[in-house]
């Protein structure tokens, strides 16, 4: 059984999987069907009955797989409206238009339609996995729930299908949300020199982070580290000196800063009476020479004619939630989509990439050889 990747990217997008609610099912479901008719395993770690997450195996289990991951919610249309319908899955000049064209319908399309190119012919010894999840654009929350099942792996790589235009990337910064709790003492706005301003504390505090240079943490390849003070909340009304300020700040970590060493140097810089973690997602970083990724470069140049060269990615992905449940194996993210186009009204895809996405996650899966 084959099936053709812009087809299937075109009959996803004919799906309204808009997060929220999701309701992915509606794409998962009929991919699970055609994987269990190919032959593969097929487990369903859902979320709700509506919104169900995969894991397809073929192959022997007790070898590491070469996993393959996607997401198939995707976020609202947007305000502005849309000059293509965008759950019709119109191909037009080179082009398939739709919600989730580039983020990620199409990597989910070329990853199954490569699947079951496999299974109608499967190299002996090799396992091939996917976990194919909903919820991403809202916490990762499928691939959280995965990675708990325990039902995972194992897998000695995972491909991840965000869009990257064909290029391969190999890592991405971490996300840390942190509130900040600064404290003072209220009086009368009459007399505000009675008091002590939480406020003016977390304005001393915005400013201070704000120039801060992560006292010089750099990386070869990631951008550098950065912040931003995202909300400010104090105070009760005009009239009284507020003694609770709480600042929210959004950071953007290196791979070797460790959250907690973070959270205490700005503690230090701040004088923040309290640091409160609201949100965390771990960074994905894979050394450029790892033996899989350099057989990876060397057939996207032999065989895709890239330039073999490997980059990094400015968003996160399901890979973070899921490296709980697989471990820290290599992470190769690599799709059709094109980066700029996720989250755009009219978004598209070029219908090209789909098809070799495809190919090369194929020529990936014959060629895997857990070590
Ligand atoms: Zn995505």
């Amino acid at each position: 059984m084959t099936v053709d990747p812009v087809a299937l990217t075109a009959e996803l997008l004919r799906q309204d999987t808009v997060n929220p609610p999701g309701r992915e099912a509606r794409c998962l479901d009929p991919l699970a069907e055609r994987l269990a008719a190919a032959g593969f395993r097929v487990e369903n770690v859902a979320l709700t009955p509506e919104r169900p997450n995969l894991i397809a195996r073929i192959g022997p289990d007790d070898r590491p797989a070469l996993a393959f991951t996607g997401h198939v919610d995707v976020v609202p249309l947007g305000e502005a409206p849309w000059t293509v319908d965008p759950f019709a899955g119109v191909i037009r000049d080179g082009r398939i238009y739709g919600r989730g064209a580039s983020d990620m319908k199409s990597g989910v399309a070329a990853i199954v339609a490569a699947a079951l190119a496999f299974a109608r012919d499967p190299a002996p010894g090799v396992a091939v996995e996917l976990a194919l999840t909903s919820g991403e654009e809202v916490g990762l929350e499928g691939a959280k729930r995965l990675a708990q099942s325990g039902r995972l792996g194992p897998a000695g790589a995972l491909v991840v299908a965000e869009p990257t235009g064909l290029v391969p990337c190999i890592g991405y910064r971490s996300v840390l949300w942190l509130d900040l709790v600064f404290q003072g003492r209220t009086a009368h706005a009459s007399n505000p020199e009675v008091g002590d301003n939480a406020l003016l504390k977390a304005c001393r505090a915005a400013v201070a982070l704000s120039s801060w240079d992560f006292d010089g943490a750099r990386h070869p390849l990631l951008e550098p580290p950065s912040l931003n003070c995202a909300r400010l909340h104090s105070g009760l009304n005009y009239n009284s000196v507020p003694d609770r300020a709480v600042l929210g700040v959004d950071l953007r970590l290196l791979p070797d800063q460790a959250f907690a060493e973070v959270e205490a140097r700005v503690a230090e810089l701040t004088g923040a009476h309290e640091v409160i973690r609201r949100h965390e997602v771990r960074a994905v970083w894979t050394d450029p020479d790892h033996p899989w990724l350099k057989e990876v470069a060397r057939l996207l140049a032999e065989r895709f004619g890239q330039d073999g060269a490997l980059r990094t990615v400015p968003y996160c992905t399901d890979a973070s939630a899921l490296l709980d449940g697989y471990g820290d194996i290599p992470v190769l993210i690599l799709g059709p989509g094109e980066a700029a186009q996720a989250h755009r009204t009219d978004e598209w895809c070029l219908v090209d990439n789909i098809r070799t996405a495809s190919e090369i996650y194929l020529a990936l899966m014959r060629g895997w050889r857990a070590s």
